[in-house]
């Protein structure tokens, strides 16, 4: 396939440009507030240091937006120093309220070359004990999540809520699969719902959807649509939570080659703000916002006028899931016209306007 030859010629620049940092080096934890399925309560991230995403370090040459891979040693990593480096992560945060623990691994979680089994259980099982926490959330690519897997995981965690992560991105396969390269159907990601939905199991596992805004080659207004309906579908086969990630540009991919180039740029914020008013509308389960890069020059951008205020407005909705009010900006009539033009221009990136 094309666009995996091209991704394969630039995850190996990548990887030759990359420099090797320790495990202990690329571990990070930070917290805050943030909305479980019972309201309002306190978030713990961890990042741990992985081999790294086995997808992006395959032959396909991973996803055309993401550099992860570039947060990881790239070596195996012992697995116990994992679980230790995990244990101090932990300690760093007091659990004094309800909490959600969020565990990101630059790639899947439950794939055994990522995550060895022996730190996966011994991690979780060390969550089981703490009676504040509320739910575990972690990411994977469907192919890990299987019966055995999830029994296992349960077996560990105790009664808990276990959310499953999956990067969906689109309801779209043609998009998946010929813009993003994510390797996975809309199959696939449904009959993984399924799995999800239908083992019995000692926990509550849930199954969340990554929903991403604005692949390369798709115009703000396609932007919009593509994102509310992947939310809808998404609702209707069965995943509990959606999260929207809005493109950000990471280092050395195919997305930042475009966009340096003048053939991509991120959405604007009002198209966030749009897609936030039509889901909320129109969805019943909790949808996050992802504000990461959000008024950077990699990151979806309005004006230096509104960015922090919208900002700070799609955070609060994210902890309430309200609709944010209105605002206006005289940068609103760019977006606009670029929303109505985009079409008849064909453009993926911000129109130029000139007198
Ligand atoms: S988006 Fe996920 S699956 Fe794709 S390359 Fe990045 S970590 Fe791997
Ligand atoms: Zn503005």
């Amino acid at each position: 396939m094309e666009i995996q030859n091209l991704m394969r010629e630039i995850r190996a620049d990548a990887l030759d440009k990359m420099e090797k940092r320790s495990p202990q080096d690329l571990a990070a934890s930070w917290s805050g507030e943030d909305l479980l399925y019972s309201g309002k309560g306190n978030a713990i991230f961890i990042v741990l240091p992985t081999p790294g995403c086995a997808w992006a370090l395959s032959g396909s040459g991973g996803c055309t937006m993401c550099s992860y891979v570039a947060d990881s040693p790239l070596d195996e990593v012992d697995p116990d120093l994992l679980v230790d480096i995990f244990k101090k992560s932990l300690e760093k945060h007091a659990i004094t309220e309800k909490t959600v623990v969020k565990i990101f691994a630059s790639g899947s979680f439950l794939n055994p070359d990522e995550i060895p089994l022996s730190s996966r259980n011994e991690i979780l099982n060390l969550l089981k004990d703490e009676k504040y926490v509320e739910e575990v959330v972690v990411e994977s690519r469907p192919e890990f999540v299987t019966k055995n897997v999830l029994q296992e995981c349960c077996d560990a965690l105790g009664d808990k809520i276990f959310e499953i992560g999956i990067g969906l991105e689109t309801s779209n396969d043609y998009t998946r699969e010929k813009k993003i390269n994510k390797g996975f159907s809309r199959k696939d990601f449904e009959n993984t719902v399924e799995t999800i939905k239908n083992t019995e199991l000692k926990c509550d596992v849930r199954a969340k959807a990554y929903i991403f805004v604005k692949p390369i080659l798709t115009s703000e207004k396609d932007a919009i649509t593509e994102a509310v309906e992947s939310a809808q579908y998404a609702e209707s086969v069965g995943a509990s939570r959606i999260s929207f990630c809005p493109a950000t540009i990471h280092k050395d991919t195919l997305m930042e080659q475009l966009w340096k180039g003048g053939s991509y740029q991120p959405p604007w914020i009002w198209s966030i703000m749009e897609i936030i008013k039509q889901v909320r509308g129109s969805l019943e389960i909790p949808v996050i916002m992802d504000t990461a890069g959000f008024g950077s020059r990699r990151g979806p951008y309005n004006c230096k006028k509104c960015n922090s205020q919208l900002k700070s407005m799609i955070i609060q909705s994210n902890l309430d899931q309200s609709i944010p009010e209105d605002l206006e900006c005289e940068c609103k009539n760019k977006w606009k016209t670029e929303i109505e033009f985009c079409d008849i221009t064909r453009s993926t990136t911000n129109l130029v306007h000139k007198k």
